[in-house]
């Protein structure tokens, strides 16, 4: 299993108004699986994944494991490791670095020791999506649908066992939301997790497994 959520609660707590955001919420993805949750805008999706990457504590309880690894149990060091070596993320908007072009944006959060090595596998993974002759562009120069292909060669760059996707192809035309899902689907498939939330129910005949979160709670 690379990752296991284990009934993890989490309320934001902000000026005289609680809000809780998950509420024991439960799921595994195992090696080979492309898992979507779905649900309408506020049910917690991206409480959820941001708490599943280590980037949201969730005080309320519930445990968390990647990989074996509970990132709330590690220091900050070996936390920004963490998100380095076995998470990669893929947000609606992108993040792309607007002032880097293609080539380098994609290498920006490598880790690995052999630069050139590296290098070469940013590459291939641009053609793998399509994006290998626009390498010296800048984002402003691609079209969104393209954007997401740069990130996603981005996320899968360290080869992190588990992707976090949020709506992942919510800003994209049919054919790149295609290329896109493909490419999630194909990373699983190799053996890795990928965790992708999203509220459209059109995707859903394409994962492997689809939960709803439902304010907060997993069904
Ligand atoms: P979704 O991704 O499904 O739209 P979110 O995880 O963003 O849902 O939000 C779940 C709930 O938590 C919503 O009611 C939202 O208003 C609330 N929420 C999200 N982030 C914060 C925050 N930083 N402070 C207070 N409330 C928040």
């Amino acid at each position: 299993m690379i990752l296991q959520v284990q009934r993890v609660s989490k309320t934001y707590r902000t000026a005289g108004k609680n809000v809780q955001a998950l509420k024991e919420a439960s799921l595994q993805v195992s090696a080979g699986e492309l898992l979507a949750v779905h649900g309408p805008s506020g049910c917690g999706k991206s409480t959820l994944l941001l708490c599943c990457g280590g980037l949201l504590g969730h005080d309320d309880g519930g445990q968390i494991t990647v990989d074996g690894l509970n990132p709330y149990s590690l220091d900050h060091r070996q936390r920004a490791a963490f998100r380095a070596e076995k998470v990669g993320f893929v947000f609606q908007q992108f993040h792309l670095i607007p002032y880097l072009d293609v080539l380098d944006n994609v290498l920006a959060a490598s880790i690995a020791r052999s630069p050139s090595a590296s290098r070469e596998r940013a590459m291939s993974l641009l053609e793998r999506v399509g994006m290998r002759d626009r390498m010296q562009h800048l984002p402003g120069e691609l079209s969104v649908g393209e954007r997401q292909r740069v990130a996603l060669a981005r996320a899968v760059l360290n080869d992190p066992p588990l992707i976090l996707a949020d709506e992942p192809t919510g800003n994209l035309d049919p054919e790149n939301a295609h290329v896109v899902f493909q490419t999630l689907r194909d990373y699983a498939e190799n053996g890795k997790a990928v965790l992708l939330v999203t509220h459209e129910r059109g995707l859903l005949s394409a994962v492997h497994r689809a939960l709803r979160l439902h304010r907060g709670r997993l069904e």
